[in-house]
């Protein structure tokens, strides 16, 4: 059954898992099943009529109701409910500036206790301003369950298994089986196809999304964007902020070979301080892959002093990768690194 029908006539499960290729769409697809569940006038096909105050709300992702929730860095342990919600104020304020598009989440971006705390505690409360209310998670399967708190875990299974009748829950996930079986086997699982070619081209004619686009991938046309989409238009983002910490990890690498130290200390400084942990983890991910080729090619050309400072260097990144979730600000991780680098890549 179309999700539009499922809604209109009613029959739309209580809690239900969109899962699909990363970058379909699902996080999107789930805010239209939320603006369609509080739209004041939705057509007689159960779309949302894109005009009432509760549409407005919604496709401005400000609707009361409507609560999104994605994986976070880690916050400070002792977050308040208030604490968590205002940092979902500022990264929901940040996606809806990119017009809706967004990175990936990043490896070290997790939902964690206190957030689960937080939709357990809006989901006990009334609708502020209509009849319902719909929660969105996304990324489900980053979901952390080692955090000791089962009182929080088993709170959310419970909702999840039951949502009060007023609610609605939809979970999204790229990754089906890394989702926690205790979670997959409480919601109705529907899958979301990649996009016909159609479909792209339209998200491609977007002058919004079309204008990212063309800043993004500068020299390729729209057919090769398509190609490129491969169904799942939310991979043109990811290929883009790959590209930019492939080049923030060659600026890195340049800098430590430089031998340069206020050239170092410049680059470590551009990492900048708290924010953008997870972008700060790719480009660490990319300087590994780098210092990587420059390893094999040391190993092929029978350079074993090469070789052996470059694979030194890589246990350096990785251990500076430890602690990007310690709250150390990646500017001062990245002085630390590029020193060591700077001795071992010599
Ligand atoms: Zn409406």
């Amino acid at each position: 059954m179309r999700l539009s029908t499922a809604i209109q006539r009613g029959a739309l499960p209580g809690s239900l898992l969109l899962h699909g290729p990363r970058g379909v769409g699902k996080q999107r697809l789930a805010l239209w099943v939320a603006q369609s569940l509080v739209c004041s006038a939705p057509g007689t096909d159960g779309t949302p009529c894109g005009r009432c105050q509760s549409c407005r709300f919604a496709l401005s992702l400000a609707h009361p109701d409507v609560h999104w929730f994605f994986p976070r860095p880690r916050l400070e342990s002792g977050a308040t409910n208030k604490d968590v919600t205002n940092d979902f104020a500022d990264a929901i304020a940040e996606r809806a500036a990119g017009s809706g598009l967004y990175a990936p989440s990043s490896g070290l971006e997790g939902i964690y206790v206190a957030t689960v705390r937080v939709i357990v505690q809006l989901a006990s409360i009334s609708p502020a301003m209509g009849k319902r209310k719909v929660f969105i998670i996304g990324d489900a399967d980053h979901m952390v369950s080692q955090e000791g708190s089962d009182e929080a875990a088993n709170a959310l299974l419970k909702l999840l298994e039951e949502p009060p009748a007023n609610t609605t829950i939809v979970l999204t996930s790229s990754e089906h089986g890394a989702l926690l079986p205790t979670i997959r086997s409480r919601v109705v699982n529907v899958r979301v196809a990649p996009l016909a070619r159609r479909d792209i081209e339209l998200f491609l004619a977007d002058s919004v999304v079309a204008d990212a686009m063309r800043r993004a991938h500068r020299d390729v046309s729209t057919a090769d964007l398509v190609r490129l989409a491969n169904g799942a238009p939310g991979a043109l983002i990811a290929a883009d902020e790959r590209e930019a910490a492939i080049e923030s990890a060659e600026r890195l690498l340049a800098s430590a070979l430089s031998g340069d130290r206020s050239k170092t200390i410049r680059a470590a400084m551009a990492q900048g301080t708290s924010r953008a942990r997870g972008r700060f983890a790719d480009i660490l991910d990319a300087l590994t892959e780098l210092v990587a080729e420059r390893a094999r090619a040391a190993v092929a050309s029978g350079d074993d002093r090469v070789a052996l400072g470059a694979s030194r260097a890589m246990a350096s990144i990785e251990r500076a990768k430890t602690l990007i979730p310690n709250n150390v600000s990646p500017a001062l991780i990245t002085a630390a690194l590029l020193r060591d680098l700077s001795a071992e890549l010599s």
